[in-house]
């Protein structure tokens, strides 16, 4: 990888500015206790449901049960029900799924398929594959618009960059976009327009309680990974992996998982960058064209312009040069107390 492109990494740039993990860790703490604060009732109440599993089954609301309907209900050509719903959405956007001959979207039910939906770049921007099997349920949803988001960033990227443009550089990037799609199927005004869907605003704080959970669970994991790394003996790590995590999510996950839940150059600190320049660039868009900016072909001509650039500039740049702000994981914790508030 060329050094100005390794100096982008922002795990990379982490440990350059040594000095300042102990600040970061300061942040992400700080961050915590007020996202905690705001929604201590929801915490309990997912706790209830939570206790003892990593995942926690989350009571679904009715709302869910009537987008799993909608579902099976939703019958249209060679694309599947859930396909449905993404190539209008890219549509309106001013993407013609139909026409990409660069992407090619799996989403049969083999009996051997991987359950876990995946994006695959095998040649950016030339041929890109989404990846999915369907279990049911609103997850899926979630999981095939979060790797849309992947799919259309790698079709759209120039095919005139460099390898290190396409491939590497700040993975912060991809996952915003990524995020960008997938928060849609939480957002009221997206609901309301693309499904017939009852109460919107009670399903949109059930998908903010679950990235409330995600979000505070990698802020964990970061304050983990980054103890983790500093000390000469790892196998003290064991009951602080317990420590951090149990404290973030109310959820004591086991112990043995201290050494394999641990994600190559601090990941987690790209998803909650990426959670944060998602969060930011949506409420630019909602300003600038409207709550249902999904809709306009304005938002969808800026959007698939900054997706030609690959991962050239880093989220950082991205969100400066748009939106004049730099990232902030305030900006996350503001989108989850307004759609719990909402609901
Ligand atoms: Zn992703």
């Amino acid at each position: 990888m060329p050094r100005g492109d390794k100096t982008k990494e922002p795990a990379f740039r982490m440990w350059r500015e040594g000095k300042s993990l102990e600040e970061i860790q300061e942040k992400i703490r700080e961050q915590s206790e007020t996202q905690a604060g705001s929604v201590k009732g929801w915490i309990r109440d997912w706790e209830r449901g939570a206790q003892g599993t990593w995942t926690p089954r989350l009571k679904k609301s009715k709302a869910s049960q009537e987008i799993s309907l909608n579902q099976q209900d939703c019958k249209v050509g060679g694309l599947g029900p859930y396909a449905a719903q993404v190539e209008a959405t890219l549509a309106d956007l001013g993407v013609d799924l139909h026409a990409q001959r660069n992407v090619e979207l799996d989403l049969e039910d083999r009996p051997n398929k991987t359950p876990r939906a995946f994006c695959v770049a095998i040649e950016i921007p030339e041929r890109v594959i989404l990846v999915i099997k369907p279990q049911g349920g609103p997850d899926d949803w979630r999981a095939l618009f979060h790797e849309a988001g992947h799919t259309e960033h790698f079709a759209h990227t120039s095919p005139s960059l460099t390898m290190e443009e396409k491939r590497l550089g700040d993975n912060a990037v991809t996952e915003g976009w990524a995020m960008l799609l997938e928060h849609l199927t939480i957002d009221p005004a997206w609901l309301e327009r693309r499904l017939d869907f009852a109460r919107p605003h009670e399903f949109a704080a059930e998908g903010a309680t679950q990235l409330l959970w995600l979000v505070r669970r990698y802020c964990a994991k970061l304050l983990y990974e980054i103890e983790y790394h500093a000390v000469p003996d790892v196998t003290v790590m064991r009951p602080r992996y317990v420590e951090l995590l149990s404290g973030a999510l109310k959820v004591t996950p086991s112990d043995t998982d201290y050494l394999g839940d641990i994600d190559d150059g601090f990941y987690a600190s790209q998803y909650l960058r990426a959670w944060a320049f998602e969060s930011q660039l949506r409420a630019f868009l909602r300003e600038k064209f409207g709550s249902a900016w999904f809709t306009r072909k304005d938002a969808g001509s800026l959007i698939r312009e900054l997706w030609t650039e690959g991962q050239k500039p880093t989220a950082d740049e991205i969100l400066e040069d748009v939106t004049g702000a730099r990232i902030d994981l305030g900006a996350v914790a503001e989108r989850i107390r307004e759609a719990l508030a909402a609901g």
